[in-house]
């Protein structure tokens, strides 16, 4: 596949938890905007400092700061034959922008109805050693990384509900603008890990 692949869903879809399979099957390096901005907030750089009250908030970051990220990332020589888009693009300006600079070969969309987000979201784990994500009930961890695991700020039922509505205003209307465009791929996201992953794989195997 020579272009760029965009994971699209909800928070809590498991769209980061997909993306290592992806990542796997395609080469292509995954570009999480949201991990960017944790990684500049924990460094405390300026872009950090003016992202950060947004995303406790669980409000989107302004459109400018999204894009300049991306444009300097898509120049890295990692990037020169696609990527894997992870929690980009969130509003159609950033897609607007994003077909100026990079050509998409496909849109998975990971669709789970909003009542089961709520629960995914607050029992989510991460282990900031691998980066990889866990669910207390879903998806436990081995105990022996147990205490290691951290819950990021933003997954809480007040923000998830704010993250839910900036889902559904800003960021849903993007389904059928790449619908349109013959790009967007349906994924009931609402099965095992496994399952979901192995439709994808097999759908991005087809292409
Ligand atoms: P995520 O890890 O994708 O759930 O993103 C966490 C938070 O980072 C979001 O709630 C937003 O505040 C911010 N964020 C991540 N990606 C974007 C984006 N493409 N556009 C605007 N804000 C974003």
């Amino acid at each position: 596949m020579k272009g760029s692949i965009v994971l699209f869903g909800p928070p809590g879809a498991g769209k980061g938890t997909q993306a290592n399979r992806i990542v796997s099957l395609t080469s292509k390096p995954q570009v999480s905007t949201g991990d960017m901005l944790r990684q500049a907030v924990s460094s405390g750089s300026e872009l950090g400092v003016a992202a950060r009250a947004f995303m406790e908030a669980g409000e989107l970051v302004p459109d400018d700061v999204i894009i300049g990220l991306i444009n300097q990332r898509l120049k890295e020589e990692d990037a020169s034959s696609g990527v894997l888009f992870d929690g980009f693009p969130r509003t159609i300006a950033q897609a607007e922008e994003l077909s100026k600079i990079a050509q998409l070969s496909v849109v998975i969309s990971i669709e789970v109805p909003d009542e089961s987000i709520v629960e995914r979201i607050v029992g989510r784990r991460m282990d900031p050693e691998t980066g990889n994500i866990y669910h207390i009930k879903f998806n436990p961890a081995p105990e022996s990384i147990a205490h290691r695991l951290i819950q990021r700020k933003d997954d809480n039922e007040s923000t998830v509900r704010t993250r839910l509505s900036a889902y559904h205003e800003q960021t849903s209307p993007l389904a059928s603008w790449y619908e349109s465009q013959g790009l967007l791929i349906k994924i009931n996201g609402n099965r095992s890990i496994k399952k979901v992953g192995d439709d994808i794989i097999s759908e991005l195997s087809d292409k």
